[in-house]
């Protein structure tokens, strides 16, 4: 890589590969650390209603705060933890916490939670969803597990069958990201979803760019088609909420409508008091 003729003895150190997978690996000690020591917690963004900024639910989000770097992104850590292992006992830890958090708003408001695809390789999963949401008192009705379409692609069936196993028990399901990942149409379909959720990218590149406009307007059309209620992601601007509500889109979720909170702040945020406090933060 230096050029020809050149000779130099191999040092591990020479390989930039080497340092990011020690940096991984480094990385990975710390996130077991953090779990093991409770570290790991969840901020929640609301989901509103367009047309009326009425509160809906809040979307936990995990968040790992981290002693040198701040609050590590999850699209960072969850990764390590899909690839170490971790990612039950993460997953177990924040479902719990994020269901006693909600069990305890002052209004019955839904939690929407992220579930990693390979939950659905895990058989267990109904399982342990009801255990939880008896431990904590939260009604099933209240939590929405979501999913990215990349959790539909392995093992259908077995996929399926779990999702038929907690839609029985009354949890909700969403689609995440849609539009991001390969599910056809029939899988939508098929599988037993309340709601399809419009990946960002495509809602923060609609001011400016007409396809994406037009990809929004098919999504919504398809969940209109297929009953499905239709919550866009990632909305920034006052403009996004108009196209949205043009095109016939009721839910959005976006730092313009609140950026995720740690929990202490929701009572807060649901009792309308801390509304004014919010747009500050959010500018
Ligand atoms: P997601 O489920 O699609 O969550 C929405 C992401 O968009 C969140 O990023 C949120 O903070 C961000 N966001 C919300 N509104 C806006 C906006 O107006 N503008 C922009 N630029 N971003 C916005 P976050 O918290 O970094 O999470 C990223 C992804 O990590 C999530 O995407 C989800 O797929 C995953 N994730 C988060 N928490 C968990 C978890 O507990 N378990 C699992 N398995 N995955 C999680
Ligand atoms: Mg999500
Ligand atoms: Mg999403
Ligand atoms: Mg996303």
């Amino acid at each position: 890589a230096e050029g020809r003729g050149r000779f130099r003895r191999f040092t591990p150190e020479m390989d930039p590969r080497l340092g990011k997978r020690r940096g991984a690996m480094r990385l990975e000690a710390e996130l077991r650390e953090a779990l093991a020591q409770d570290a790991l917690t969840c901020h929640y963004q609301p989901i509103r209603l367009l047309a009326s900024g009425g509160l809906l639910g809040f979307e936990a989000l995990a968040r790992w705060p981290h002693a040198t770097r701040g609050f590590v992104s999850p699209t960072e850590f969850i990764p390590i933890a899909e690839a170490a292992g971790l990612i039950v006992p993460l997953t177990h830890h924040l479902l719990r916490m994020a269901c006693r958090d909600a069990a305890a708003w002052p209004q019955p408001a839904t939690l929407s939670f992220n579930l990693s695809p390979l939950h659905l390789t895990e058989s267990d999963l109904p399982r342990q969803v009801a255990q939880v949401l008896e431990e904590t008192g939260l009604p099933p009705g209240r939590l929405q597990l979501e999913l990215t379409e990349g959790a539909l692609l392995g093992d259908l069936r077995q996929g399926h069958a779990m999702l038929s196993e907690l839609k029985a028990m009354g949890v909700r399901l969403a689609l995440d990201d849609f539009g991001t990942g390969h599910s056809g149409l029939r899988e939508l379909q098929a599988l037993p979803f309340d709601v399809i959720k419009v990946d960002a990218g495509f809602v923060r590149a609609m001011a400016s760019d007409a396809g994406a406009r037009k990809i929004v307007a098919a999504i919504i059309g398809l969940g209109e088609s297929l009953g499905l209620p239709v919550v866009a992601e990632g909305i920034e601007e006052e403009l996004d909420v108009e196209f949205l509500t043009r095109l016939g889109c009721d839910m959005g979720q976006g730092w313009l409508l609140g950026r995720p909170v740690p929990a202490g702040q929701v009572a807060a945020l649901m009792q309308g008091a801390a509304r004014a406090a919010g747009r500050l933060d959010a500018a």
